[in-house]
């Protein structure tokens, strides 16, 4: 079986950006993951301890034909091959991978909880994840643009356009503001 699966990016340590389009590259590279898509790159304030660097975020869509652990499993892999390490929750990381959706399924387990639990209220999950999939409804029938439309852009900034992100440090410099999204 083949599902359409949504997956947010996160990342605020060593060359953030870099971090991104490597594990972009790394999911497009995952056995059984096909058809990746790429939002646009954005910047965010931190969530969580606020004396640490701004936040690099994007969101993928993808086919899978994974079980929704399994896709965990993968997404962990890559995390653990960027050097991500747990020490403070919500504290400075290398490479965040969650899934936020995997098609329309609800799923409770104690380690996995789809769609993520904090989707709803976090705009960098939000509107990187309306880039890919715009006319998207959630499993409970609420359309994603009505989310994006409440939550608004606060604290986001359209850092490049086009996947794979620019490198030049002179665009990040001169990010378009959000509002013009
Ligand atoms: P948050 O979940 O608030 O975004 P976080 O991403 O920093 O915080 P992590 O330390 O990366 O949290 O993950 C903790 C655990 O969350 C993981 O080991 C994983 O088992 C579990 N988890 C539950 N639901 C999901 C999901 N939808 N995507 C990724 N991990 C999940
Ligand atoms: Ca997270
Ligand atoms: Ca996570």
């Amino acid at each position: 079986m083949t599902v359409t699966a949504h997956v947010a990016l996160g990342s605020n340590l060593e060359q953030p950006q870099l971090q991104l389009q490597t594990a972009v590259a790394a999911i497009k590279d995952t056995r059984h993951i096909y058809n990746v898509v790429c939002s646009r790159l954005y910047r965010s304030d931190p969530v969580g301890p606020s004396e640490q660097p701004d936040y690099y975020n994007a969101v993928v869509g993808i086919v899978t034909t994974l079980a929704p652990l399994a896709l965990l499993d993968a997404l962990q892999a890559i995390e653990n091959a960027h050097g991500r390490t747990r020490s403070l929750r919500w504290g400075p990381r290398t490479l965040d991978l969650d899934i936020i959706l995997f098609g329309n399924q609800v799923i409770e387990s104690p380690r996995l909880t789809v769609p993520h639990y904090q989707m709803r209220v976090r705009n960098f999950v939000l509107c990187p994840l309306l880039d890919v999939a715009p006319d998207l409804v959630l499993p409970d029938g609420q359309p994603l643009r009505a989310l994006v439309d409440e939550l608004g852009y606060q604290g986001l900034s359209v850092i490049a356009d086009n996947y794979p992100w620019l490198q030049d440090s002179r665009r990040f410099a001169a990010s378009t503001a959000a509002k013009n999204c």
